[in-house]
């Protein structure tokens, strides 16, 4: 069977409610231990079943956003869905009040039930018609920025293909395009300032219905962080200042020598070579043919993975016109599918996704073998994202198989690009923190905040005078801020965790796969501190992994230079 096999059917909320109420209404009165697990087990498949039809409603409502059908089935999940999460709650709670409760951890592994935890800190049935306004004004923001209609270059442009400007070798194009797309921001900018001022004032209210005294400590516990606060990632953002802003500073410096430019400007920062682009050769057939002997080469595992996702053709990477933005990798329990969806144009980010989109993939395959229950087969995002950035590591030795001769300059772009990356995620955290110990601020202020420690990660940036930019409001296009509040340290923190393999991976192969390769299988089933843990990786929020880390990987940095 193929993904396009794959049976849907629409679920009946009210039928999906009334089931898991009786089921929870039974365990609460059941004293046999067997009996328990057999309800447990039911509200798990029924639960599975949920997961998996909204699931491909998703999926495929994003390969076709006008397929009227699916479209409208998405609009039916995200209205019902609340419901469905009210009556899931209420049978998680009967769970961690039962007698046998030590039993079913037992059973079931301790982080099930912690993660039931920082739900009921995080969900109660008060605050679910914030949810759905903040769900709205997220999917506001979405709509505006999909409106994008910029004239360019003879045609008609959304956001996403006036990126491909950016990465022109002609420098005048370059900066009309990123003239011409801060034209549309600007022209847009008081509707992204007053969405944003409602989605805090909308999230401040949850936290303070929720009793907190703000966002930050309640955005902490929606986001399943159990083992550290904000406080302890405000010490580790100073560390990405301390140790991190010099090293990028440098790489800047070198990058603009490259270019034999006097100053870089914002418009330049994404070229890396005077005369050429590196791009992967060989259409999507071809890179996918590619991949499969990759992860062919590199273990049985990786073999078998990633034969069942081409065979069962749960790979949709080709860009289409209705397709939706971007990319991701999501997964339908009931089918044991893994699913990767991207917009495959031409450049070596189409590279970053089989190695990326792959890497989550391969874990979510990996653990729900291992696994009993699907809340669990992923565990909590920082996490998540090590299993993909690592991934991006542990193939480098076959960056030839894509970019040829190109394959240094690959391996040194990817690496420089990725340390570059981390004061921007520490800037984009700063902001959100301000942002929220302080949510009565004005828009003016608030964006002068931004301007300010935008200046401070990345002292660099020239905006060359275009106003929308310096008037603080670069961080307007960073989706995260708006629809996942709190969420993007995660990748600067996963990315250091993805350093140390690499590292590892450089001295033993072996070692470091392994280890991988334990972290994969063992899904959610433990905290993020307690997976580090166990694959005997260095915690970059403690003591001087990061400090250390980077002072290894400028050396292998100037190792990698040499060979450009
Ligand atoms: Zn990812």
């Amino acid at each position: 069977m193929v993904f396009d096999d794959y049976k849907y059917e629409r679920i009946d909320i009210d039928d999906f409610v009334l089931k898991v109420t009786d089921l929870a209404t039974k365990l609460r009165e059941e004293t046999n231990l067997e009996k328990s697990i057999e309800l447990i087990d039911s509200f798990n498949k029924l639960n599975s079943h949920y997961m998996s039809m909204s699931e491909l409603v998703s999926i495929r409502h994003s390969i076709d956003t006008c397929d009227k059908f699916y479209s409208a089935e998405q609009d039916f999940y995200d209205e019902f869905s609340p419901k469905a999460s009210v009556a899931i709650n209420d049978f998680h709670n009967v769970l961690l009040n039962h007698m046998f409760l030590n039993e079913f951890k037992e059973k079931y592994g301790t982080q099930w039930f912690n993660n039931m935890l920082l739900e009921n800190k995080s969900f109660s049935k008060d605050i679910v018609t914030d949810l759905a306004e903040e769900a709205r004004l997220s999917n506001e923001y979405e709509k505006l920025l999909a409106s994008a209609r910029i004239p360019f270059d003879g045609k008609i442009n959304n956001l996403s293909q006036m990126n491909v400007y950016s990465k022109s070798l002609d420098r005048e194009i370059r900066k009309e395009a990123a003239y011409a797309r801060a034209k549309f921001m600007e022209s847009i900018q008081d509707k992204l300032d007053d969405i944003y001022d409602k989605l805090v004032k909308v999230r401040t209210n949850m936290a303070k219905k929720m009793g907190y005294d703000n966002y930050l400590e309640f955005g902490y516990y929606r986001l399943n962080r159990s083992d550290y606060n904000y406080l302890d990632v405000r010490k580790y953002r100073d560390l990405i200042y301390k140790e991190v802003v010099p090293l990028v500073n440098k790489l800047r410096d070198s990058q603009r020598k490259r270019l034999k430019l006097d100053k870089l400007k914002f418009y330049d920062l994404g070229m890396n070579f005077i005369d050429s682009n590196i791009k992967p050769r060989g259409d999507t057939e071809e890179l996918v043919e590619k991949a499969y002997q990759m992860y062919s080469e590199l273990s049985s595992e990786t073999k078998e993975f990633f034969y069942y996702m081409k065979s069962h053709k749960l790979l949709d990477l080709e860009t289409k016109a209705s397709k939706m933005g971007g990319g991701y990798t999501t997964y339908i329990p009931e089918f044991k599918s893994p699913f990767i969806f991207s917009n495959f144009n031409g450049t070596s980010a189409d590279v970053d996704v089989l190695t990326h989109e792959a890497g989550h993939a391969f874990e979510v395959y990996s653990a729900s073998k291992e696994l009993s229950v699907p809340d669990v087969f992923w565990p909590s995002l920082e996490a998540c994202e090590i299993h993909s950035m690592s991934m991006e590591f542990f193939t480098y030795p076959w960056a030839e198989y894509f970019f040829g001769s190109d394959a240094n300059k690959y391996r040194y772009v990817h690496l420089v690009d990725a340390i570059n990356f981390l004061p921007y995620g520490a800037a984009v955290d700063e902001f959100q923190e301000f942002v929220y110990l302080n949510p009565l601020c004005s828009i003016d202020d608030r964006n002068k905040k931004w301007r300010e420690i935008e200046l401070k990660y990345m002292p660099w940036k020239d905006y060359d005078g275009v106003t929308y930019y310096e008037s603080g409001r670069f961080w307007q296009i960073q989706s995260h801020i708006y629809c996942d509040a709190l969420y993007y340290i995660d990748y600067t923190i996963a990315q250091i965790c993805a350093f140390n393999f690499y590292l590892r991976d450089r001295k033993n192969h072996n070692e470091a796969w392994n280890s991988y390769l334990n972290l994969c299988k063992l899904g959610g089933a433990y905290s993020f501190y307690e997976l580090l843990e166990k694959s005997n990786q260095p915690n970059p929020l403690l003591g001087d992994t990061l400090k250390k880390t980077m002072k290894e990987l400028t050396k292998v940095c100037k190792k990698l230079e040499k060979d450009i």
